[in-house]
């Protein structure tokens, strides 16, 4: 049988890659083509905000849902740009501007140790007491050169030490692999079966 479950993104890119991963037994549909209105997101972490998302979608459509959310942290911002990265540099902020202010905050700043984190949610209904939880953090540091032609936000200046390179340089199978939103969904996959669909 397979489990039908709301993703609350309309981003096309994460619906096939959680429908990859999740294989046949889940039959993954984007929020935006059931109608849902989105919530607003006014948690303080990401987990708060990935839930709120989750539980909203839970509540319009009567499905079990499932909600992310993700951002950059800079160690020596306090977290920042955080929850906010999306729109850093004010509403409707392109990356380019959201990359250019990081810049221009860590312009005296030595220390840019700095990590990705994706915090992934899962509600059998609305009213879940016990969702399912899954984090994923990818270490780095921040570079003012940007390096590398793939991937999106920040990934120009998220450099690697261990790899000598910056996310963007990466190819997308090997940055799914390591990112904080591959490390999240790989616990997913192996919990969600077991705990909502059944062994
Ligand atoms: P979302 O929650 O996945 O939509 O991500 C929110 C924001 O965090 C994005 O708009 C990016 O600015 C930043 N971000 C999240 N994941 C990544 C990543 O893998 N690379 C670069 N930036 C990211």
């Amino acid at each position: 049988m397979t489990l039908k479950i709301v993703v609350a993104t309309g981003n096309a890119g994460k619906l096939a890659e959680f429908s990859q991963l999740l294989g046949e037994r889940f039959s993954l549909i984007s929020q935006r083509d059931l109608q849902v209105e989105e919530a607003e997101e006014n948690g303080l972490s990401f987990v708060e905000n990935a839930l709120i998302k989750a539980r909203n979608a839970a509540l319009q459509t009567g499905l079990p849902a499932l909600a992310d959310d993700s951002g950059l942290c800079v160690d020596a911002l306090g977290g920042a740009p955080g929850i906010y990265s999306a729109r850093y540099a004010g509403a409707g902020a392109k990356d380019a501007d959201n990359n250019a202010k990081l810049l221009r905050d860590l312009a005296d700043i030595r220390q840019r140790k700095a990590h990705f984190h994706c915090a992934l949610v899962f509600v059998r209904h609305p009213e879940d007491p016990a969702p399912i939880i899954c984090e994923g953090r990818w270490l780095g540091e921040v570079v003012d050169t940007p390096r590398g032609e793939n991937g999106f936000g920040y990934d120009p200046h998220f450099f690697i030490p261990a790899l000598n390179k910056c996310a963007a340089e990466l190819p997308p199978e090997q940055k799914n692999r390591l990112s904080h939103r591959g490390l999240a969904v790989s616990q997913l996959v192996k919990r969600l079966p077991t705990e909502f669909g059944g062994s």
